[in-house]
């Protein structure tokens, strides 16, 4: 008997950690590349009074046929395919329900973003895992080789990649989704930092073509709290994840914060402006630091490594520690394998900014 009543977790989980990013209580948050800037107050009260009109004893409209209408009109056209949840991990795992599960197989390529290995391990799909280069770029020749070896339902690939931030070429992204198809898998390109990049493989999307393209609200409309995904693709699969999704997952506070945003998409715009120059003021600064090695990124945070003495976990996590002990909360990725000495900082207001870059050249000096 062991101590606790109840059933034990599945077998094939017990070895699994949570996803979990340490929240900590410091001056300057760079850690979980969230919008540094609060939503519009003129959006805050246009949605709190639409929320006011709302019969809130009725169930939501299951199919967000209004958020689905005013966001396909924003990204593509009436009558595009969409599919709506609760952040994008909800769409991940839809796709995941939907076309993994025993018997089946995810791919990704590592480094990349840890819940498309976490959702496929929860849903009990296979994982089948590539390497990226030194330099984090994909082997094209190597990745289809691969796809074509283990026949995956489902592959991977983040662009901007997080944590690297690198963007994918189109003729990358063109060449994997040609093996992807050629097995009959479907390729999903999490697109979670596409307003910072200068392309989007969204122009892909068709009804013949096996390839849904996901994007967040968390990081460019400052609505990581409202908890809003969706996903671009075919009429089939935006069918078959509505047939696999829970009936009204997504509540009227949701649909409605997703279909109001939109009314300010100048001001949106204008922070992706901000934030990008942000990065490229900040990138300059790391590069003319010595012992930093930095990432080119297509996102709203740069990874960099901690280059001297060598780059190693020890150095990488002391320079994380002495980051925080100066105010500044950074994501530490220096004990990750392939990011040996890394960290990663999300692009913040300009004040907090210069706060990590003076922190930075402290610790080193
Ligand atoms: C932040 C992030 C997401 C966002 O997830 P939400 O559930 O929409 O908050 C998705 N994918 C990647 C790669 C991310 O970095």
């Amino acid at each position: 008997m062991s101590e606790r009543p109840g059933p034990r977790l599945r077998d094939d989980l017990v070895e699994l950690t949570g996803y979990h990013s340490p929240q900590i209580d410091v001056t300057v948050r760079l850690n979980t590349n969230e919008s540094p800037f609060p939503p519009p107050p003129e959006f805050v009260t246009a949605w709190h009074e639409h929320l006011s009109r709302v019969d809130l004893n009725r169930y939501p409209d299951r199919a967000a046929t209004d958020l689905r209408a005013a966001l396909g009109a924003f990204v593509g056209h009436a009558g595009i395919n969409l599919f709506c949840a609760n952040g994008s991990n909800e769409v991940l795992q839809t796709i995941l329900l939907a076309y993994g599960g025993p018997g089946r197989r995810a791919m990704v390529f590592e480094p990349s973003y840890v819940l498309h290995a976490h959702i496929a391990r929860i849903t009990g799909t296979g994982l089948v895992t590539g390497e990226r280069r030194a330099d984090f770029t994909l082997d094209t020749e190597a990745a289809a080789a691969l796809v074509a070896e283990h026949e995956p339902t489902v592959v991977f690939l983040t662009s901007p990649n997080n944590p690297t931030g690198l963007v994918e070429s189109e003729e990358t992204v063109t060449a994997l989704l040609e093996a992807v198809t050629a097995v009959g898998g479907l390729l999903v390109v999490d697109e979670a930092y596409a307003e910072f990049a200068p392309w989007s493989p969204i122009k892909l999307v068709a009804e013949d073509v096996p390839v849904a393209v996901v994007r967040t609200y968390s990081k460019v409309w400052s609505l990581a709290a409202a908890r809003l995904g969706f996903c671009v693709g075919p009429s089939w699969l935006i069918g078959d994840l509505d047939k696999v999704v829970l009936p009204y997952h997504l509540s009227v506070a949701t649909q409605l914060a997703g279909t109001v945003a939109l009314g300010w998409r100048d001001e949106m715009r204008a922070r992706v402006e901000a934030i990008v120059s942000e990065r490229q003021r900040m990138a300059a600064a790391l590069a003319d630091l010595d012992g930093v090695d930095a990432f080119p990124s297509g996102a709203n945070f740069i990874l960099f490594r901690i280059t001297k003495p060598e780059p190693s976990e020890d150095r990488g996590g002391e320079v994380w520690e002495a980051l925080l002990r100066a105010g500044v909360l950074v994501r530490d990725f220096s004990r990750w394998p392939r990011l040996e000495g890394c960290l990663r900082v999300t692009v913040g207001r300009p004040d907090e900014n210069d706060a990590f870059l003076g922190a930075l050249k402290e610790v080193l000096a």
